[in-house]
């Protein structure tokens, strides 16, 4: 498991300096009680072979495109039954870490994969179908991302990564059908995160648009007009990039947040009262 490893050889030395220093000034300090003994966590063999490939990732020594080894030999290195490896595999696949391998031979390892966006917008999608949260608890994380990520570009986008943007409104106003205009739309949302450089909130962005796709293009299906709300939101768009391109973060941020939140309330997925 990953987090702040508490250096006991530091936490010491402080202890003893601090009695020491209260010592000379005859205060009393009472020993703390030893940690109790408790349980060891039992991690399955699988959980282990996880744990490992989690370990090389945090460390370096694994990276996005690498491959592993194949089956066999990774249950010899670590000293695991083949079952044990092709569960820890089967785990990684189903959250979209590493991409099977096919075949046999030294090229048959699975690969870690490049982009994790499908898999955690999968998670996403599965945890917002067992309601671990809402359709308004993403809408309104979405908002902040987006603030983020428009105030963000506006400061640093190039004449290139305009013309990119400005692509995208082309397209979309040559498009007529709902399910490719909201692909078109999660593109510029996305681009605009990648502009602003803060890769997590791109990886985000998109795993959120990933997992809220079915639900935006039902909507989108139900409303009267599809073709004047698309029209409307192209022009939000370009409003939008209009300010990125003038170096007008916050109001390129006001705007991405008045447009989010219109087209949430109009198709009626979500409606977070705190937003205005
Ligand atoms: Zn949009």
């Amino acid at each position: 498991m990953r987090g702040i490893r508490m250096n006991h050889d530091v936490v010491g030395t402080v202890i003893s300096y601090t009695s020491l220093r209260n010592k000379d000034r005859r205060v009393k300090v009472p020993k703390p009680a030893p940690p109790e003994w408790k349980p060891l966590s039992r991690m399955r063999t699988h959980e282990q072979v996880v744990a490992e490939i989690e370990n090389r990732l945090d460390n370096g020594s694994l990276k996005p495109g690498d491959r592993l080894p194949p089956e066999r030999q990774l249950a010899e290195a670590l000293g695991v039954s083949r079952g044990a490896v092709r569960e820890a595999l089967r785990i990684l696949e189903a959250i979209g870490v590493v991409e099977a391998g096919t075949g046999s031979g030294p090229s048959s390892g699975s690969v870690i994969v490049k982009d994790s966006t499908a898999g955690m917008g999968m998670v996403l999608r599965i945890h917002l179908q067992l309601a671990s949260f809402t359709p308004d608890d993403l809408v309104e994380t979405r908002l902040m991302l987006e603030r983020l990520a428009c105030r963000k570009a506006a400061g640093v986008a190039s004449v290139g990564d305009i013309a990119n943007l400005r692509t995208l409104i082309t397209q979309m106003r040559g498009t007529h059908t709902t399910a490719s205009y909201n692909d078109l739309d999660a593109a510029l949302h996305v681009e605009i995160a990648q502009i602003s450089g803060n890769g997590l909130a791109s990886a985000l962005m998109a795993a959120l648009r990933e997992a809220l796709r079915q639900a935006m293009v039902s909507a989108f299906e139900r409303l009267e007009d599809p073709a004047s709300m698309m029209e409307t939101l192209t022009n939000e768009h370009e409003a939008i990039i209009d300010a990125i391109a003038a170096g007008e973060g916050d109001s390129a941020a006001d705007l991405v947040a008045e447009h989010i939140l219109n087209f949430y309330r109009a198709v009626g997925v979500s409606d977070p009262e705190w937003a205005d």
